[in-house]
């Protein structure tokens, strides 16, 4: 069974795909068919929708601050880009900032990120305990030494909005969606040709963008090729607490917590250790984590919290890059025109409009405009050369 040709198809219709059919289509030097394939229109379990959706710019990498630092300026400018008919999406972005905390021990590394962030245009500022203490007389500062805040273009948004009015926009554009599952990738002589559903239909295509979330690594290996990206479960808590917490950002602790405003309460995660975080892919909830592990943390750090009331937790799985938990991006030199996406170990949300309008570079021009991200390609997998990213969260 054959169907039509496309210009570009893309796998997976959330966040990055999503992206990458606005951009696209909303640039007049394409003039293509977009094809985007999702397998699951009610976007249920992709990480988009579980997401816990925040923005900093406070990353090491400079590449990984200017995505973000983009995405922010994509945020601002979100009701009018993503109008349709004169109705706007609301991403409901929220600037609150992200506050890194320090001990002793961790100072030398907030200072040094900050020089990275600050010659990149972020606008990060540190503060010394006292001055934390005072900023925010509800939390224990007692072990810190310093924090840094981001002041402006830092916060949280609502990524199921985010996702919508993009997908919503890229149709208005001409993109057409089709709820399909891609079985696999079809090739020829290290060239993509299309792709084939779970039906057995092809789909001819120019380019492919593998955009699947955590089924890239399943995809990319009907290519003969190996993405080491793996499944891994985060779970998110949402509490309400009677303490009463001004002015709270998105606070990351020493150990690794965090948490932040949601609404009428606060959302709050933590990662596993290493040998409690296997590839993974159910949806239980980790509720051993809240209680053992994550409450007795956030109580230590703000002690009105040890009041706090568990109201509902989900979970949700990050698409882990082994390498360095950086993004994949553009295409595999052994396969030409299929293009990647993945492994965005989660800060794929506030990257998606980086990586949408550089995937859309790769396919116009051939090489990236906007941001040069190169270094996020595949030349460093293959040569088991991970680009350290140090604020990993
Ligand atoms: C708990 C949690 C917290 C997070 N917090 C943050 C955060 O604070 N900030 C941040 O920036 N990022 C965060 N992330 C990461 C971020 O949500 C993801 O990196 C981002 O949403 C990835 O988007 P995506 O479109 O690439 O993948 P996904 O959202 O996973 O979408 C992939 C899509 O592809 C579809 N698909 C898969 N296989 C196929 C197939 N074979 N055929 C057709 N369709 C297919 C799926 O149905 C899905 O809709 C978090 C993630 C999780 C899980």
């Amino acid at each position: 069974m054959e169907t039509q040709l496309f210009d570009v198809v893309i796998v997976g219709g959330a966040a990055t795909g999503s992206s990458a059919a606005y951009f696209l289509l909303s640039n007049p030097d394409f003039q293509g068919k977009v094809l985007v394939l999702e397998q699951d229109p009610s976007y249920q379990h992709c990480a988009t929708t579980l997401s816990a959706a925040s923005i900093r710019h406070q990353f090491s990498t400079p590449e990984n601050i200017r995505m973000s630092m983009f995405g922010t300026e994509f945020l601002r400018q979100f009701k009018r880009n993503m109008d349709v008919d004169g109705d706007a999406a609301d991403p409901a972005f929220v600037e609150g900032g992200y506050l890194f905390l320090a001990t002793n021990d961790g100072v030398e590394t907030l200072r040094s990120n900050l020089e990275v962030q600050q010659a990149e245009g972020a606008n990060i500022h540190m503060y010394d305990a006292p001055d934390l203490a005072a900023k925010y007389p509800w939390m224990n500062t007692s072990d810190l030494a310093a924090g840094s805040l981001g002041l402006s273009g830092e916060g949280w948004l609502d990524a199921y909005g985010m996702m919508q009015g993009m997908r919503r926009k890229a149709i208005s554009l001409g993109a057409t969606y089709r709820s399909a599952r891609v079985q696999k990738l079809l090739h020829q002589n290290g060239h993509i040709t299309g792709v084939e559903l779970d039906n057995g239909e092809q789909i001819h295509a120019k380019f492919v963008i593998n955009a699947a979330g955590t089924d890239a690594t399943r995809l990319a290996l009907t290519a003969g090729i190996d993405l080491p990206v793996q499944s891994h479960k985060r779970s998110v808590f949402y509490f309400t607490s009677p303490a009463a917490v001004p002015g709270c950002p998105m606070v990351i602790d020493p150990t690794g917590a965090y948490f932040r405003p949601e609404g009428e309460g606060f959302i709050a995660g933590i990662a596993p250790s290493a040998d409690q975080d296997p590839p993974c892919t159910d949806f239980d909830v980790q509720h051993e984590l809240f209680d053992e592990l994550l409450w007795p943390l956030l109580a230590e750090r703000v002690p009105g919290f040890e009041a706090l009331r568990l109201v509902r937790s989900w979970a949700g799985h990050y698409d882990m890059n082994l390498l360095d938990q950086n993004l994949i991006l553009g295409p595999h030199p052994h396969m030409q025109h299929l293009l990647f996406a993945n492994g965005l170990s989660g800060h794929g949300m506030q990257q998606a409009p980086a990586v949408g309008r550089a995937l859309s570079e790769l396919i116009i021009y051939g090489q990236f405009r906007s941001l040069d991200l190169t270094r996020l390609g595949w030349q460093r997998i293959l040569e088991n050369q991970p680009l350290i990213e140090k604020n990993v969260v």
